[in-house]
């Protein structure tokens, strides 16, 4: 087998302090590994300027100048770093045979590919990349996390715990992400969903080299959001039943207040007034359940996400079967 091309894809965001520092990391990776003879030579590192309002995008052209082994990709305006990886992805598919992810600013350790490559070698089409420790992250971030995860599995969503967007694909797993056509993107629970063999690499995530993280308290909880909310259909899922569950309530509770009644210890009005409360209350809710039972149906279908993905085809590989 020749060895595979390899793009390592970086979304950059406003870097320009973090490129001049963290470049060297990347290129030396990418030499060492072609030295080694593990990729080909036709490997690179693709920047992916996100719209960037500094000079990132003439430190991206400057280090293309000098070394023909960086690419660029520049995006018309800010996307958010999850379009923009995506952007990277769908365009280095086009000309690798497998890519890795990685944020540009030396969080994530780079020799960690070496055994995310071995996997590769050993079959498996997805490597995540997942945190063994989470040290350098403050002690809200790692128990909101932690939390974060729980709950996303709790409502059915298939998410590596403590995987961000450090990962080997290979083409044919790109090539399947590129069916997923949905806006919201969150792609760490998204890429589960493609399926094939996949496995998972550990390493322990540094400090931010240089500059700062562009993911505040606002962002992580919008990102967060979205994740629940492009996963799971399920918090509508937990209306009807909630609903279901209010309407047996306002049954007992009617026939408790008519039984009150019975026993003469009420005011006028107090018992109807409380039976329309109680039994609208409990149709109301399961009403809203059910509209969101239909809600979530249709939210599937304008996803229009794939219905399958082919592993293998043994038609592919008898001349008898040829196709017309
Ligand atoms: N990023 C991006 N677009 C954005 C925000 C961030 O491409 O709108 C990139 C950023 O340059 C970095 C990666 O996404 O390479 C992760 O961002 P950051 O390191 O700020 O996040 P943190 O590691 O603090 O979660
Ligand atoms: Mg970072």
């Amino acid at each position: 087998m020749n060895a595979p091309i390899l793009y390592i894809v970086i979304p950059c965001y406003n870097e320009e302090k973090v490129l001049p520092v963290t470049h060297a990391l990347f290129a030396g990776k990418l030499s060492a590994l072609i030295q080694n003879g593990e990729i080909s030579e036709k490997s690179r590192v693709l920047f992916v300027d996100d719209g960037s309002k500094d000079n990132t995008w003439a430190v991206i052209s400057d280090l293309r100048a000098k070394n023909p082994q960086f690419e660029g990709l520049k995006l018309s305006r800010n996307q958010g770093h999850q379009n923009a990886l995506l952007a990277g992805l769908m365009t280095a598919k086009n000309y690798a045979d497998i890519t890795v992810s990685i944020d540009c600013d030396g969080q994530d350790d780079v020799d960690a590919m070496d055994k995310m490559l071995e996997e590769y070698k050993d079959g498996a089409e997805i490597v995540y990349g997942v945190r063994a420790a989470r040290d350098t992250d403050t002690v809200f971030k790692r128990t909101t996390a932690k939390w974060y995860y729980k709950i996303l599995n709790l409502l059915g969503a298939e998410v590596v715990y403590n995987h961000a967007d450090y990962r080997l694909m290979s083409r044919r797993a790109l090539e399947a992400l590129s069916q997923f056509h949905e806006v919201n993107l969150f792609l760490r629970g998204l890429i589960p969903l493609v399926g094939f063999k996949s496995s998972s690499v550990y390493y322990d995530r540094k400090e931010r080299l240089a500059g700062e993280s562009h993911y505040p308290l606002s962002k992580m909880l919008s990102l967060g959001f979205n994740g629940i909310t492009s996963l799971s259909v399920r918090p509508l899922k937990l209306i009807t039943s909630l609903g279901f569950l209010m309407s047996l309530v306002s049954l007992i509770a009617v026939i408790v207040t008519v039984i009150i009644k019975l026993f003469g210890y009420t005011v006028q009005g107090w018992t109807s007034l409380l039976c329309v409360i109680f039994l609208l209350g409990g149709i109301q809710i399961f009403c809203l359940g059910v509209i969101g039972e239909y809600i979530g149906k249709m939210y599937a279908e304008t996803k229009a996400r794939p219905r399958y993905i082919i592993e293998k085809n043994t038609l592919e590989n008898t001349n008898e079967n040829e196709k017309k």
